[in-house]
């Protein structure tokens, strides 16, 4: 069962996007320094299919697009929230694996952050990190654009 702690509206968790960022707990990831150790635990109330739409009933003419914080205790519950809103809106993944699970649905998103967070090798937004962040191609290939999380930093398309 995925379950979230809260959400906000934010500008540089995804490049170009203004999005609303749910913040799911239950993480097993259990990165050394992360960031939201309350998301590791069993806490939140339930994210369905209606709560998502509800998000969006009240935020889908602000955002561009709906960012899905971790779930990766569930990951094809992730997948198919994201099949029930996507393409009325744009969708991400943060997951803290370092690879896809076999055979998830990738047609149902635009972006997917994957990697676990290294101290050692700094945040997604720093030139030495581990993580990646790729934007989903028409063919389901994925485009690293992980240099477009630095502030300030735009890339032609
Ligand atoms: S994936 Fe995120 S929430 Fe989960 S342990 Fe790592 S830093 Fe914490």
């Amino acid at each position: 069962m995925l379950k979230y702690v809260n959400f906000d509206i934010v500008f540089r968790e995804v490049p170009d996007e203004v999005t609303l960022a749910v913040n799911l707990s239950c993480c097993p990831c259990r990165c050394e320094g992360c960031h939201s150790p309350q998301l590791q635990t069993d806490t939140g109330e339930e994210l369905t299919t209606e709560i998502v739409n509800g998000l969006l009933d009240r935020y889908g003419k602000t955002i561009t697009c709906l960012c899905f914080m971790g779930g990766d205790n569930a990951p094809l519950e992730v997948a198919a929230l994201a099949e029930a809103v996507h393409p009325r809106i744009k969708t991400a993944w943060y997951s803290g694996r370092e690879h896809l699970p076999k055979d998830f649905p990738l047609q149902h998103f635009n972006y997917v952050k994957l990697g676990p967070y290294r101290p050692q090798y700094g945040p997604l937004d720093h030139p030495t990190t581990n993580q990646r962040m790729y934007r989903v191609t028409a063919s389901r290939t994925l485009e690293d654009i992980t240099p477009r999380m630095r502030f300030g930093t735009r890339f032609a398309d």
